[in-house]
């Protein structure tokens, strides 16, 4: 094996002509024949489910989004019946996946469909681009592998393998490299088969060419590629150094009452129409029951006995570790009324209905946790 370079040190630069796309094409398409997963989404060519899976599986494991998708999919067979969809139900099916403002733009970009393309996803890479949420990837997702249409893919999986079968070095985030990278993948994308190739590419990079130690051996492009070559395969991509980690704690009050918990409605920008149970975040020291207690009657007008509490656990949302402390509450007063806020922002539901609402997915957590280790909510 030969020695490895400085990580610094520029690798040269691969020449891509003809034979050698042919050789690339041939090599990973004869490996995804036989080594494609069966997932439920690559039974079919509509374009409708290619674009719901693609838009899932942004930023999200396969397994996780597979009974995300089925429910989707069952729930909202078509483009006309995501159109009509409830915004609450959508949230609610959608809930625990995070990134919610894919499923709004779904919709949203559903709605345009109905009225600007008669029910269809549109076929040209201009108007693709045209609707929410949709960008190059996504495009290029929906054109190649529902249409046949020579469009290239650019993801995270997409970027590992190619910066290491090319080469290439920089920050793969920045404009520079992301502009080879798009060439490079047009450049590889052929006019037979192309969504084949894309969905191989990004196969390859999820089961084969992981961001750590890589399966080399089993890589069909082992003899084609740079970084092998002189052995940096683990120093690609280069990233640059992301900001430490936030640290932040939450108390969260689970207030039963005859039956029935009290449930409050999201509204800033990202979590907005969620529910989830009363709390805040508390990051100074003292006692955080008091500090909870407190900020139930600032908030929603509530006198309460904060008691034990039922769980702590850690929730990690994106650059943020959240250490949430959730804890059984009382009502202090049974004729309390809420008065800070709408009545449909706070609801009082029967444990049984919980379901009906959607949750991100902290208050899912919390609902399963509750759920198996305590009867407060069965
Ligand atoms: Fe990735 Fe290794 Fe294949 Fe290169 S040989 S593309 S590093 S798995």
């Amino acid at each position: 094996m030969s020695t490895p370079k400085h990580p610094n040190q520029p690798l040269n630069p691969v020449r891509l002509d003809s034979q050698k796309k042919s050789r690339l094409r041939k090599k990973l398409l004869a490996w995804y024949s036989t080594h494609r997963r069966d997932l439920p989404w690559r039974r079919t060519k509509d374009p409708y489910a290619v674009w719901v899976s693609e838009i899932m599986l942004q930023q999200t494991q396969v397994q996780t989004v597979v009974p995300y998708y089925l429910r989707f999919m069952q729930s909202y067979p078509s483009i006309k019946d995501l159109a009509g969809a409830e915004t609450q139900d959508l949230l609610r099916i959608w809930g625990g996946l995070g990134y919610y403002s894919r499923a709004r733009n779904l919709k949203r970009a559903a709605r345009e469909i109905v009225r600007s393309h008669k029910g269809k996803f549109p076929q040209t890479h201009s108007e693709a681009l045209s609707l929410p949420g949709i960008g190059p990837y996504t495009a290029g997702a929906v054109l190649s592998i529902a249409f046949d249409l020579p469009y290239p893919v650019l993801d995270g999986n997409v970027t590992r393998v190619l910066t290491r079968l090319f080469g290439l070095r920089g920050d793969s985030k920045k404009r520079q490299l992301q502009k080879v990278l798009w060439q490079r993948a047009q450049e590889l994308v052929p006019n037979k088969h192309p969504g084949n190739f894309n969905q191989a590419v990004m196969e390859l990079g999820a089961v084969v060419c992981v961001p750590r130690r890589p399966g080399c051996a089993q890589c069909p492009w082992q003899s084609e590629c740079q970084a092998r070559k002189v052995g940096i395969q683990d120093l690609l991509p280069e990233k640059r150094k992301l900001p430490p980690s936030e640290r932040v704690q939450w108390a969260v009050a689970v207030l039963a009452h005859r039956g029935h918990v009290l449930i409050v409605k999201r509204t800033e920008s990202l979590l907005r129409d969620f529910w989830e149970f009363p709390g805040s975040q508390f990051n100074r020291t003292g006692r955080l029951r008091d500090a909870l207690a407190s900020h139930l009657l600032e908030d929603l007008g509530l006198t309460t006995h904060v008691l034990e509490p039922l769980v702590t656990f850690q929730h990690v949302i994106t650059h943020r570790h959240i250490t949430f402390v959730v804890f059984r509450a009382e009502l202090a007063a049974t004729s309390a009324t809420l008065t800070n806020r709408e009545k449909d922002m706070v609801k009082w539901v029967r444990r049984k209905d919980l379901g009906k609402y959607p949750f991100a997915s902290a208050s899912q957590k919390i609902i399963r946790i509750l759920k198996t280790q305590h009867d407060l909510l069965r």
